[in-house]
């Protein structure tokens, strides 16, 4: 295993109940370190181009409305195989089918109105931490 930087995204529904510091217990509990942290109001043409790769998909317009529905916190997680750990601190996209105790299971609202976002690659990391993300800002 190799200490990775995954994109994580607190998403609307869960800025609006204030769940931010306890996601974030989430993340460093399991050992990740929050080395950049951004909040901020997505415009529609921002949340369309970061959620581009879904354009095609059915609920890509709910999507974007919901994304832009409220204030976001964007952060760069670090951490020993960092990706695929926040995936599992996540839960599923489904909190129905989200194992308990993680993030989705307890405080998603719905398949959309899941609480957070996680990059899903190497590849996704890099292009989506660059969307947010200057590396002056970020500090493992
Ligand atoms: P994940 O966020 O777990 O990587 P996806 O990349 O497949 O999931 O989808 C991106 C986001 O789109 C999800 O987190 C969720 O907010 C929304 N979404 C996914 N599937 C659906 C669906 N069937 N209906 C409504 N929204 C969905
Ligand atoms: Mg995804």
């Amino acid at each position: 295993m190799a200490t990775e930087r995954t994109l994580s995204i607190i998403k609307p529904d869960a800025t609006r109940r204030n769940l931010t510091g306890k996601i974030n217990a989430k993340f460093e509990e399991k050992g990740l370190t929050i080395a950049a942290t951004k909040r901020l109001h997505l415009t529609k043409a921002q949340a369309e181009a970061f959620y581009a790769v879904h354009s095609a998909r059915p609920f890509f317009n709910d999507l974007v409305s919901f994304m832009i529905s409220g204030p976001v916190v964007a952060q760069v997680l670090v951490g020993e195989n960092a990706i695929a750990q926040n995936r599992e601190i996540m839960g599923a996209t489904n909190p129905a089918n989200a194992e308990p105790g993680t993030i989705r299971k307890e405080f998603a609202e719905s398949i959309e109105a899941n609480s957070v976002h996680g990059s899903d690659s190497p590849e996704a990391a890099a292009n989506e931490i660059s969307f947010f993300f200057a590396e002056i800002e970020i500090v493992a």
